[in-house]
């Protein structure tokens, strides 16, 4: 036949056309039905219609043209196939109709089962059901007809025609009442069908109409629905959490139905090939006999461990098993199924590679590549940073007196304890006074901020992961848990109720930001295994802990595969000794600032207010021992590493203390009298130094420029120290980096003076001093060629560049209104959390390649808090700098992510 002129746009597909890398077209179910039928195991037949479809009908409200032909004869061939015509009134086919997207979106959408059946078909099923057996036999199919039926109307009438389901569910309730029981298994045929008038009774009264016979017009109307739940507001709130795109649509899969409903040899359940929460091997799952579907989740009655199925049917069981085996061998991975057995005969309805806990991604892939089933690179792969970083914080020590109250979202890992209070004011006030303290709200608004600032941990009982809440507290990496709605507030009454108890301002309670939970009272709290591990307190090859050898496997790798050092943020030894221990390489930021904190304020003010001739020196000799005594210590710690050291950034007087409370001592004194020359001095100088945008102020190099011999005491101590330790036998490799560098000729002028210093104090001593920039202020990367003539190296102040590049002043916008930019998508992540690759990473990239071109072995890395984000850590692995440095906490999560960068060629998907 001569090819036509215009093809359909092929909107249906056969279960035995499609394949699991179809999951954009077919959904993630649809696709993998299609890869079971091909695999030769035993799913009823049926057939997909397209995310396509779906995305033409939202758009226009109309199938598209050719859907209805192309549905039609899938059918036909489907009834074909089986010997059974749709609704048939003497042997119906039935079907069920199923959502299924590309991504899981677990109970967000909808389904309908046993569709064809009608008032009639409903006694051709009971006659075939029946078999021609006994009497016994006839009125278990009879109820089996029944109930179908009934669960028909029922999610026919609140999926398509939203019938709020409770009418449905009480009237089940009536009717088991009305037989003294509480299980759906004691209602006979006869009870069934009276519930089943009773539910059309429901069904017209909200609906108006009839509860449709046609079983061609149930099927079409089903299809709809399930397109339209695509856009169900709990769909749409799912989607934003998830990051899932908007415009994906669903597939549509029509399936025969299979039927677990008919006696106690028939069941349904669901399973795992390994358990999902720990990785452990050996298979988990429930199994509920004589039930249809939902029963399993719906916790309707008690399910049985998948165990037992065992001596219900040893046949279909080992059955199960063979293919549980073969499709972990296929997926090479945890695969979750859903299984109905219709008298002794077993049928698999969906499988997906599952999802798993951050301790199982770890201890699964270890154990598949023993297996042989997977390589160490692939390995690397399916874990991730945000899993590590997952499993090292620290967690509750929880035994079984503690029982959660309530459950939201995890919004913001951690594990915190402390005393409930209701408003910003009280958590200020509180934690003032020192206790850890929870802030209890609603939801929390920007006004929050400063208590969100104080608290251990926030709690509220509305909104989700992109809530105002969950977004400033991850920004703090703070724990939070959002969304706890069975927390009922009361902020004026200062309490609030759950589970029937009352927790008033001042009592304890405890919140995993994890796992969601909210427990009442203090649960006690300790360091990781994981963490254990990094610290050199547990050794993975001699003891038996699944996760630690996992971790230390996969570790261990990544650094073999990794290009990028990682490299550590730490100001102090100790926190230098912690870093290293955790694998960083160096340090790549100490700040000096708390150099000038504490008891040496004092000479910061006398550094500041001096005004005579040799006041100013004199404070700055005084503080050069101080200085040079702290970088020896971290020059020790850190001995045969480099050690970037950031000469002092912030503007000076956040030295000094607040304008408004040296007024207020000032008149206070004034008043009674006292001497106060000091003070008014000091408020002077306060005064004169107040700045409108501190941030875009006197600070950073241009304070090296302004106050005569603050960089070169700093160069000085940092010169003295290194040589220090190379006399005792150390090998110490500083960095000396200048901080907000826009100029090159700003750059000259510092390291004019510096070479000088470190020239004299060096000597011969084969002490090494590089002198490199921050490239923090856009200008600075835009001429990038330039100031590489100066610099030995770049470090990337990622924090200062997106706050310049975007103009935002990070301490009052990301509390004011990225929740807001958040909810509109301008960015699906904070800036500040993941670098902004074509804004801001554009101009490391430009920074690089000119520093690069003009300075050929030019040393880059990176020090901003981006350092340790894991997309961000992927971005900087491509623009080829050397380091990254982080937190010490994030350094481990760094060292993977930097390997899983080089094993991952296809772009980076982190999803
Ligand atoms: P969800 O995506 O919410 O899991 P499903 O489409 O998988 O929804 O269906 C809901 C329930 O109905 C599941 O337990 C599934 O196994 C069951 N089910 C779906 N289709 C059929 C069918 N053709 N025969 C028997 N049970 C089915
Ligand atoms: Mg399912
Ligand atoms: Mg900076």
């Amino acid at each position: 036949m001569a090819a036509q002129e215009t093809v359909d746009h092929k909107y249906v597909y056969d279960f035995s056309e499609g394949n699991k890398e179809l999951k954009d077209l077919l959904g993630g179910k649809g696709a993998n039905l299609a890869e079971m039928t091909n695999l030769g195991l035993p799913v009823p037949p049926g057939f997909t219609i397209t995310t396509e479809a779906c995305q033409a009908y939202l758009a226009t409200g109309q199938q598209p043209d050719g859907l209805a032909g192309q549905i039609e004869a899938h059918l036909e061939a489907l009834e074909r196939e089986m010997g059974k015509r749709l609704g048939d009134p003497q042997d119906p086919l039935l079907v069920s109709v199923r959502s299924g997207a590309k991504f899981s979106m677990p109970g967000m959408m909808e389904t309908v089962l046993n569709v064809g059946l009608n008032d009639q078909s409903v006694q051709g099923l009971a006659r075939q059901a029946s078999g021609g057996g006994g009497q016994a036999a006839s009125g278990g199919a009879d109820r089996f007809a029944w109930d179908s039926y009934r669960r028909l109307i029922q999610m026919f009438g609140k999926t398509v025609c939203e019938v709020p389901g409770e009418e449905f569910e009480h009237a089940l309730d009536e009717a088991k009442s009305a037989k003294g029981t509480h299980n759906d298994l004691d209602l006979d045929a006869d009870d069934l069908r009276g519930l089943v008038d009773a539910y059309k009774k429901i069904f017209l009264k909200h609906t108006g109409r009839e509860f449709p016979q046609q079983p061609r017009e149930q099927l079409d109307l089903a299809i709809r629905a399930v397109f339209e739940s695509w856009n169900a507001e709990r769909a749409i709130l799912y989607r934003r959490q998830e990051r899932i795109p908007t415009d994906l649509g669903t597939a549509v899969n029509v399936v025969t139905m299979v039927f677990g409903n008919l006696g106690p040899d028939s069941g349904t359940g669901v399973a795992f090939t390994r358990d999902p929460a720990s990785g452990a091997q050996g298979i988990y799952g429930d199994y509920l006999a004589n039930a249809q579907g939902e029963d399993v989740v719906a916790g309707i009655r008690n399910t049985v461990p998948l165990q037992e199925l065992e001596q219900l049917d040893k046949t279909s069981y080992d059955q199960l098993l063979g293919i549980m085996a073969r499709l972990e061998e296929h997926y090479k991975d945890l695969c979750d199924i859903e299984f109905t057995i219709e008298r002794g005969k077993l049928w698999m309805l969906q499988t997906r590679v599952g999802k798993r806990t951050a301790a199982a991604a770890f201890v699964i892939a270890g154990q598949l590549v023993d297996e042989g089933l997977i390589d160490l690179d692939e390995a690397l792969h399916r874990v991730n940073g945000a899993q590590l970083a997952q499993l090292m914080f620290p967690r509750f020590q929880l035994d079984h007196e503690f029982q959660p109250v309530a459950k939201g979202i995890g919004a913001s890992p951690g594990a915190a304890s402390g005393t409930v209070v209701f408003t910003s004011a009280r958590a200020v006030e509180m934690a003032a006074e020192g206790k850890s303290v929870i802030l209890v709200r609603r939801e929390t608004n920007p006004d929050d901020l400063n208590g969100m600032i104080a608290a251990q941990g926030i709690l509220t009982s509305r909104g989700g992961k992109t809530s105002h809440a969950a977004v400033v507290a991850r920004g703090m990496g703070k724990t939070c848990v959002s969304g706890a709605d069975e927390i009922e507030v009361n902020v004026p009454a200062k309490r609030f109720t759950v589970a029937g108890q009352t927790v008033n301002e001042g009592d304890v309670v405890s919140i995993d930001g994890t796992t969601g939970k909210v427990y009442l009272g203090e649960v006690p709290v300790m360091p990781s295994e994981v963490v254990q591990y990094f610290e050199g307190s547990l050794d993975p090859e001699h003891i038996d802990n699944a996760l630690v050898r996992a971790v230390h496997r996969i570790m261990t790798h990544a650094d073999g595969k990794r290009r990028l050092a990682v490299r550590t943020n730490a100001d102090t030894g100790a926190d230098a000794a912690r870093a290293r221990r955790f694998g960083a390489e160096g340090i790549g930021l100490c700040r000096t600032e708390h150099m000038f904190l504490g008891d040496r304020r004092e000479l910061v003010e006398r550094l500041i207010l001096a005004r005579a001739p040799g006041e100013r020196e004199a404070a700055l000799e005084a503080l050069l021992p101080l200085q040079r005594a702290d970088f020896e210590e971290i020059f020790r710690e850190m001995d045969g590493l480099p050690v970037t050291v950031r000469l002092i950034d912030p503007p000076l007087h956040e030295f000094l203390p607040p304008l408004e409370q040296l007024a207020v001592n000032v008149a206070v004194a004034q008043e009674r009298g006292e001497d106060v020359a000091k003070e008014e001095a000091l408020l002077a100088a306060v005064r004169r130094m107040h700045e409108e945008n501190p941030m875009l102020g006197l600070r950073g190099v241009r304070l090296g420029l302004v106050i005569p011999g603050l960089f070169a005491m700093q160069v000085r101590a940092i010169a003295e120290a290194a040589v220090a330790c190379a006399r005792g036998g150390g090998v110490a490799k500083p960095e000396i980096m200048v901080p907000l560098v826009g100029a090159v000729q700003e750059l000259e002028t510092v390291r004019a003076e510096a070479e000088k210093i470190i020239a004299e104090v060096v000597g011969d001593s084969g002490v090494e001093v590089l002198i490199g920039t921050m490239i923090e202020v856009p200008r600075a990367a835009l001429t990038a060629g330039q100031i590489a003539e100066a610099a030995e190296f770049f470090s990337f102040g990622t924090n200062d560049l997106t706050q310049m590049g975007w103009g935002f002043s990070r301490d009052d916008v990301e509390g004011a209104f990225f929740w807001r930019y958040l909810e509109l998508g301008i960015f699906g992540i904070s800036p500040f959390e993941s670098i902004d690759r074509d804004g801001v990473g554009r101009l490391v990239r430009i920074a690089a390649e000119e520093g690069r071109a003009a300075r050929p072995g030019l040393k880059l890395g990176v020090c901003g808090e981006h350092g340790g984000d894991p997309d961000s850590v992927h971005f900087f692995h491509e623009v080829g700098l050397d380091y990254v440095s982080c937190s010490p906490f994030r350094v481990p999560v760094a060292r993977l992510e930097a390997g899983r960068a080089v094993v991952e060629t296809g772009g980076s998907d982190s999803r």
